[in-house]
């Protein structure tokens, strides 16, 4: 193991506080969110299990750099939304759609800083 490796290798997490492994050394039942999120899981209820500690040389993050893992044992199923969600989501983007001068749905989000439709707004620059 090179001496980097090394440093990052705190299974016990002795020296970080938690279970601590090197870049690609983590135990199989470790998992960062997004690999949960692709086994359609997500954390539960649990916290920081432990860390994959590694070096980076990139430019924009230079140093040492932290991905936070998950015990895939702990892990739930993703929630999918209710129907009652979905239909609370596409009554919302009804309304941002609605012009509130002519009560139209126009077919896109109303932009924000004219508050009615494209063409309300027009005719409101034109009178
Ligand atoms: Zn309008």
């Amino acid at each position: 193991m090179s001496r980097i490796r090394a440093a990052f290798w705190d299974p016990t997490g002795k020296r970080y506080g938690i279970p601590t492994y090197p870049w690609r050394m983590s135990p199989p039942h470790l998992l960062t969110i997004r690999q949960l999120a692709a086994e359609g899981l997500r954390p539960g209820g649990q916290g920081v299990q432990a860390q994959v500690l590694w070096r980076s040389r990139r430019h924009s993050a230079p140093g040492v750099r932290a991905a936070y893992l998950y015990d895939i044992r702990f892990a739930l199923p993703k929630r999918a939304a209710t129907p009652c969600q979905l239909a609370a989501l596409v009554k919302a983007n009804a309304a941002r759609r609605t012009c509130p001068d002519c009560l139209r749905d126009v077919g896109y989000v109303l932009p924000r800083h004219l508050g009615t439709c494209l063409d309300c707004a027009a005719h409101e620059a034109v009178a």
